[in-house]
């Protein structure tokens, strides 16, 4: 068979644990336990625990073993940015994904032909991880979170701004932000850092071990402190980070009349935040809005796209009109996540 007609689907399918690479023997971010599972990226609906062997960047491996310990995985085999691995008669390649530390697009290569999935990713630049970059590939298969025409998420800087600008406007409040503890917490606290903003910044105790394990990784965040360590007084005037859960319960109530903010690109939607009581919404996504989507799809140019978890449909009607064979995966198993 002339290696031009190896058609994709036959050597990287849907199983009922998730992405199968058949000649490689091995899962991409599967939803049970798997033999041989490659990972995306550290999020929990991405990388699940018990697996026999893992492979993932060294990021994504540290994340893991601090999230699940022992049971991240019976091996578990770094693969840096970049370099290759054979498993099988398949070449493997981690690009950066540009979504959270350590996450990466898997590009795959069998027999001349070439599939990259993208993980989760966005575009626009995070000091706290490495940018996404563009692969060209026979397949590639794209995230839709976000994906419908109306998602469209503006700058990050007039977000924290609007942070900062209501911080100094009530001195006298506490602002609680909702964040996810892996990426988003720590990328708010760049862009804090980023913007100027010097003060010690506090944390729930859900978010500490993340955020050091960030710091030791070599992302510098400045000053974090625990927020139960402190007395109500002492948080007048300062940010407190939690996780979405913590915001409505009985854990902020020790707080002096807090701000309640919240950093996520479903922030967007009006209905979202007043749902989570949230008075000041930070649309601060860590996914790729449709812009992003729509643009990388142009720029990664491959003739087939496969879509996955999200709002699949416009997507790949989108990627139809422009000409490229395009499908929607159906994969089970991961979360709106933001
Ligand atoms: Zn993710
Ligand atoms: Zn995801």
């Amino acid at each position: 068979m002339p290696i031009a007609t190896l058609r994709p689907e036959t050597w990287i399918r849907t199983s009922s644990a998730g992405l199968y690479c058949e000649p490689g023997g091995f899962h991409i971010d599967p939803i049970r336990p798997v033999p041989r599972a490659v990972i995306t990226h550290g999020h929990g609906d991405h990388a699940r625990s018990g697996n026999e062997a893992v492979l993932a960047t060294p990021e994504t491996i540290a994340i893991m073993r601090e999230r699940y310990g022992e049971a991240a995985g019976g091996s578990l085999q770094p693969l840096a940015y970049g370099e290759t691995l054979a498993a099988g008669d398949v070449t493997v390649r981690l690009v950066p994904a540009g979504h959270v530390l350590g996450s990466a697009q898997i590009v795959l290569e069998y027999r001349g032909s070439r599939v990259v999935v993208s993980g989760d990713y966005k575009r626009r630049p995070d000091p706290t991880c490495a940018p996404f970059e563009p692969c060209n590939g026979d397949v590639f298969i794209t995230e839709a979170t976000f994906g419908l025409p109306v998602f469209r998420h503006p700058p990050d800087s007039p977000e924290i701004d609007k942070l900062l600008r209501s911080l100094a406007l009530f001195p006298e409040r506490c602002h609680l932000v909702g964040v996810y503890a892996l990426g988003k917490c720590q990328r708010v606290l760049a862009l804090l850092r980023r913007a100027g903003y010097e003060q010690p910044i506090y944390l729930h105790g859900a978010l500490l071990r993340l955020t050091e394990l960030y710091e030791r990784l070599g992302v510098p965040l400045g000053a974090v402190l625990p927020a139960t360590r402190v007395g109500r007084e002492a948080l007048k005037g300062r940010i407190v980070l939690a996780p979405p859960g913590a915001l409505a319960d009985p854990w902020s109530r020790r707080l002096p009349d807090p701000v309640i903010a919240m950093a996520s690109g479903w922030m967007r939607v009006r209905q979202r935040a007043k749902a989570r009581g949230v008075e000041l919404p930070l649309v601060i996504s860590d996914h790729a809005d449709w812009d992003e989507l729509t643009a990388t799809i142009d720029e990664v140019a491959a003739a087939e796209v496969w879509v996955t978890h999200g709002r699949e449909e416009a997507l790949v009607h989108y990627a139809s009109k422009k000409g490229y064979r395009a499908r929607a995966l159906r994969l089970a198993g991961f979360e709106e996540e933001e």
